[in-house]
């Protein structure tokens, strides 16, 4: 079945990224699956969502993008890691959409956000997406792990106004949380800077996991000399994707860790602010 055939049946907008979504490119033909990928003239989304204003300035329209190499212990998605459980749309009909919420987004200044998953497993889409919003005068951002920042020339790299890049562990834990090494994400974080293209760092606090004081250390060290980052999240580690990861059939191993204590969080911040950087 062609890729646009499946897309005429699926609701695009959902009622939250924590609404469990599978199967949705099911019966996509593989050469339109490799097609898409390479000319970014469909993409493949867990949902979209209005509203949003804990992704990037303002209130936020995200495109939830299906697909992700990681498999961080303590994703809230694991819906979004394979990109057949998101929905095709074509650029056309995404822009549509976001052309929909252009003038609210402004005035609200707002804008687009692309997120996951990870956005950068379908780089042609989002980018051509991206260009697509800032050529409406809509301010763009991404979320991304930045492991894929490679795919992206530096031109491409001038179409985002905004990276919110998760920054997990500077440790050889990094393997272990994430599946992946470390290294390309922070090369493309230090390409970011040279490309003075603001940066804001979301960290993901666990207990156990990610609270080692002298890791985040090395983190906030990292982040400052960057040069670019505006501001770090510390997101508070919480089980909400925790029936996902259940209703897939994914072994979860953190079902007995607890949310990180206000106490926990505060100090975070504080080593994040006790290197200049703004933190919340
Ligand atoms: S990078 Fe994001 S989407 Fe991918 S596994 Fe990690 S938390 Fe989940």
């Amino acid at each position: 079945m062609s890729a646009e055939r499946v897309s005429e049946h699926v609701q695009l907008e959902a009622k939250s990224p924590f609404e469990l979504r599978v199967n949705l490119s099911i019966g996509v033909e593989e050469s339109a699956v490799k097609n898409a990928l390479k000319t970014g003239d469909i993409g493949f989304l867990h949902s979209f969502t209005t509203g949003s204003a804990v992704d990037g300035p303002g209130v936020r329209l995200v495109a939830w993008t299906a697909g992700c190499q990681w498999r961080c212990l303590y994703c809230h998605n694991p819906d979004t890691w394979n990109m057949i459980n998101g929905m095709p749309v074509t650029l056309d009909q995404a822009i549509e959409e976001l052309g929909k919420y252009r003038h609210g987004l402004k005035i609200m200044a707002g804008g687009l956000t692309l997120s996951g998953g990870e956005p950068l497993m379908q780089d042609r889409f989002a980018i051509r997406l991206l260009t697509a919003a800032r050529a409406m005068g809509v301010h763009t951002a991404i979320e991304t792990n930045g492991y894929l920042g490679d795919r992206l020339t530096d031109a491409e790299i001038e179409q985002i106004d905004l990276v919110l890049l998760g920054l997990k562990t500077t440790s050889a834990r990094h393997r272990t949380l994430t599946g992946k090494d470390m290294e390309p994400t922070l090369e493309f974080a230090r390409r970011l800077s040279r490309l003075r293209r603001k940066i804001w760092v979301r960290f993901v606090l666990v207990s156990g996991l990610t609270d080692d004081p002298k890791d985040i250390e090395q983190i906030a060290k990292f982040a400052a000399e960057l040069d670019v980052v505006e501001r770090v999240e510390v997101l508070p580690f919480h089980q909400l994707g925790r029936f996902k990861w259940d209703a897939l059939g994914v072994n979860y191993t953190l079902g007995d860790v607890p949310a990180p204590s206000p106490e926990m969080a505060k100090r975070v911040c504080e080593q994040f602010r006790a290197v200049g950087l703004k933190a919340y």
